[in-house]
This record gives structure tokens, sequence and C-alpha cells, in this order.
């Protein structure tokens, strides 16, 4: 038996949603690409609800996805909204409420097609109007105000989308102890979608982060400090679709080797593994930089160590199949983010530097941290190693002059880049879970391995690595 009879069948009980309706925002813009978005962001919400022990399935329909709510498994209310764990509908509204390309939830009661509109697409208004009386005394609150909203999606369907809600509000006054509309602050919404093969019956829009599906938009590499910025300007990818793999620099390897669950930028990656689905995090050391320039007192060490670490980042990226880097920078912030010092360390690459926080304030940036989930993350005590490298930068270089410096400071730059990439340790993600812990020189050695045995007799073996596998993914 079909679950859409759920509301009418038993009376007593309230009304569970058999569905819920993803609103999908600027994708739905994207003319003939429009497919690629959408079966992108079926694949990686389906991948966050099997990671939250749900197994519903996702169906496109128009320009929106529904889940689809088997009837054993409906537990939750029409009202239902992320952050409510007790019920599979509550935590499948939370696991919606981090995928990048979900613009908007809504838990749903549908009606099929043939129980609300005849051959000829006349509604058959008392259908339609049962399960809304249902669901309006059900939510009902005196002294509030309320509104209908019509979606009339097909346009086949009799009578003006303010028709059907001036007859829909008539029939909620007169059957329900609503009393009163109220058109421009109404105390509630009775969403009423209508296509031709269902109707779509709700109370409650629930906000989701918007953007677009992770991976619909590259490949970046994120420069991840302990602070504030550098997350939040991470975050900012992922929601326009990137895939995004990380790197940090540290004073202290041993901490992330002996404890990673503990480890503060361990637990901030995972964080933003959240949205992000799968990510890398690469830890370097930054001894080898520290040794080439033992003994040097130059006042430009900070900017050199930023630039080296935007180097040995370019590195990886261009590896790992990463088109560009991303860096928290936000113009004028501190000394090391004037002007002349943000265009002098892009100077240093052929890759590209994204910087999405360069016209934020530093208010706006918490704000956004405190909404992703990293703020609490970024003030816990932490020894960033710019802070121990040096403790002021000047505000003025350029290219030219850090070059010269580089030139005489490091003269076997290549090397320290390679030497700390293979001292570094890598840490797998996976939608909040940490799923591998190894040392950037197995982790080659590995790859290396594999891309050997593809090249003899397992050539033809259609599960090989990819070529970016030393670096970016592991193909398991
Ligand atoms: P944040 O809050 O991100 O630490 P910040 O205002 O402290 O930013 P800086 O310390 O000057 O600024 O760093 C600027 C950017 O350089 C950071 O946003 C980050 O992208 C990168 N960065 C700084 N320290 C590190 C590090 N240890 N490892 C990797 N990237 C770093
Ligand atoms: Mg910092």
């Amino acid at each position: 038996m079909s679950n859409d009879t759920t509301c009418t069948n038993r009376p007593d009980s309230v009304v569970r949603p058999n569905c819920v309706v993803i609103s999908l925002g600027e994708m739905t813009l994207k003319g003939r690409n429009y497919n690629r978005f959408r079966n992108r962001l079926v694949k990686n919400a389906s991948a966050v609800l099997r990671a939250h022990g749900i197994s519903w399935r996702l169906k496109p329909i128009y320009n929106r996805l529904v889940v689809e709510i088997p009837e054993s498994e409906a537990d939750g209310t029409l009202d239902a909204a992320p952050g409510e764990e007790k019920t599979r509908l509550g935590r499948c509204l939370t696991a919606l409420a981090r995928v990048p390309g979900i613009v908007g939830t809504s838990p749903r009661l549908r009606i099929r097609q043939h129980q609300f509109l005849t051959s000829d697409k006349q509604i058959r208004y008392e259908l339609l109007e049962e399960p809304l009386i249902r669901i309006a005394q059900e939510v009902h609150e005196p002294g509030l105000e309320f509104v209908v909203r019509v979606n009339r999606a097909d346009r086949w369907i009799k009578g003006t989308s303010q028709q059907i809600e001036r007859r829909l509000g008539r029939t909620v006054i007169e059957r329900t102890g609503w009393e009163k509309v109220n058109l421009k602050k109404p105390g509630r919404t009775f969403y009423v979608d209508l296509h031709t093969e269902g109707a779509y019956i709700g109370v409650r829009k629930n906000p989701g982060i918007g953007g677009l599906p992770v991976g619909t938009s590259g490949h970046v590499m994120s420069l991840l400090s302990g602070g504030i910025d550098s997350p939040v300007a991470s975050f900012l990818m992922i929601k326009r679709g990137c895939r995004t793999d990380f790197v940090h620099f540290t004073a202290d390897p041993v901490n992330l080797r002996m404890q990673p669950e503990e480890n503060k930028i361990v637990r901030m990656v995972r964080q933003l593994s959240e949205y992000a689905g799968e990510a890398s995090l690469w830890v370097i050391p930054e001894t080898q930089f520290d040794l080439a320039l033992l003994g040097s007192d130059t006042p430009y060490k900070l900017l050199l160590f930023r630039r080296f670490m935007t180097r040995c980042a370019e590195r990886l990226a261009q590896r790992g199949g990463g088109a560009a880097l991303v860096v928290g920078d936000s113009l004028g912030q501190v000394a090391s983010q004037t002007l002349e010092n943000v265009i002098s360390n892009s100077s240093a690459l052929d890759i590209p530097i994204l910087r999405p926080l360069i016209g934020y304030d530093k208010d706006e940036i918490v704000h956004t941290a405190r909404r992703i989930g990293t703020y609490d993350l970024s003030i816990e005590a932490y020894k960033d190693c710019c802070a121990m490298i040096a403790r002021k930068a000047r505000t003025r270089s350029t290219h030219a002059q850090l070059q010269e410096l580089e030139d005489e400071l490091l003269p076997n730059y290549e090397e320290v880049i390679a030497r700390s990439i293979a001292d570094a340790t890598v840490v797998d993600f996976e939608l909040g879970k940490i799923k591998q812990v190894t040392d950037a020189s197995a982790r080659n050695r590995d790859a290396e391995d594999e891309e050997a045995s593809e090249d003899g007799e397992g050539a033809a073996d259609t599960t090989v690595a990819t070529p970016h596998a030393p670096i970016g993914r592991r193909t398991q």
C-alpha cells in the first residue's frame, strides 16, 4: 500500500510527512548543465543520509528533489526541523542542512495526482481540503493569523494560484479553529505545491546552506591555520562546490602523530568535512624551513615563511589536481595582509591564490564561524607556527625584494620544499569521520607501487589508482 494515504487512513494519529521536498536555488538556472549539478547533489545528499543511517530514496521532481519516506519509517511531524535528533526525520533534516547545493528543506504530505485532480486537470477540492483541514487543526494556535501559499508548478492545472489560495483559505476558516488570514506577516503559512503528479502540503521551510554541490566547481587546496579566518574561507569554497583539501604547517608534528583525534587542526577539518564530504589534510612540519634559515635574522622572515607555505601548497595542489590555493586573508586585517604583501605573496606562484574573505570584516567572519561550528575550535589555545617564526611582519614588501632574499638565504629552495612535504602526515576524512592517518612518504610509496602494477599486468584492471593518487585521494 502506498504511504500517500498515511493521513487519511489514520484519523486519530498525527499527520506524518511522507516526503521531504528539497529546493535547489541557483542550480536550477544552469540550463543544459542542470542535470550534471542535480545528479551530483543526489549522490552527495544520499551519501550524507547513509552516513546518518538513513537509506531513503531521492527523486528529482521538476526543479526540486524529493526524499521519499517509507511508511514504516515515518516518525516525524510536518513541523520537524534540523537539530531534532530523536526522530529519523529530524536526523535527515540535520544531515541535509549541511549539504552544499540545498537551499531549503520542507517535510510534506504528498497526495497522489489521482487523489486530487480529475482527468481534465480540474482540482477535486474536497480531496485536497480534507488533509489540509487535518493539518491546520493539528498546528492550530489561538490568536495566530495564517496564510495559504499555493505554487502551481504545472500550468495545466485549472485555476490561478490566487483563486486556489482564496478557496483553501476560506475552507481553513470555515472548518478549523483558525480565524484570520494575514497576507503580509502570517504567524503560520500553509504551503501547497501542485504538480500534475502530486500535491505537496507542508507548514514549514527549513533553510539550507545554499551554494553548489561539492564536486561541481573543481578542486582547491586550502591553507588552514589554527585561527578563525581560514576555516571560514575554506567553508565558503566548499559551499561554492569545490572539492577542498587542506594543508597546515605545524611546529608540533609529534602531537598529531600521537593523538590525531585530540589535535585541534584535525578536529577542525573533521568539522569542515561535515560539509565537504571527502577531504585530505596535509600536516607539514616547519622544521626544514627553520633549519634552512638558521642563523639569519632577516626582518622579512615571516613573509618568507608565508611564501614558503604557499609554495609547498602549490606543489601539493599541482600533484593532486588542485587548480588554486585558498587562504583566509582579509585586506588590512594584520600587517602581513596589506595590499602590497598580498600581491607579493601571490607573485611567488604559478597557481592562483583565492581569498574568499578579502572584503570581509572580522565580525562578519566570526558570525559565519559560529554558524558553521568552527568558532569554538578556533578560539582554543594553539601555537600557530607563524607566531613562533616571527612576531611582526613588515607591512611593505615587493616580489623582487623577497625573491632576492630567497636566492641568498634559501639556495636549495626546492629541496627544502621536497623534504618538508616528505615529512608530512596525511589525514583522510569522510563526512565528519577520520578515515585514516598515514605518513606522506608511505603514502607516496604505496601510490608508486599501485602505479607500477598498473603499468604491468594489472593494466587492464579498471579499478586502478588515479594519476593524482599520491597526494589527492587514495583510490581504495
Ligand atoms: P587565520 O584566522 O586564518 O589564522 P590570521 O588572521 O591569523 O588568519 P595569518 O596568521 O596572517 O592570519 O594567516 C593568513 C593566512 O595564511 C591564513 O588565513 C591561512 O590561510 C594561512 N596560514 C597561516 N598560518 C598557517 C599555518 N600554520 N598553516 C597553513 N596555513 C596558514
Ligand atoms: Mg592565524
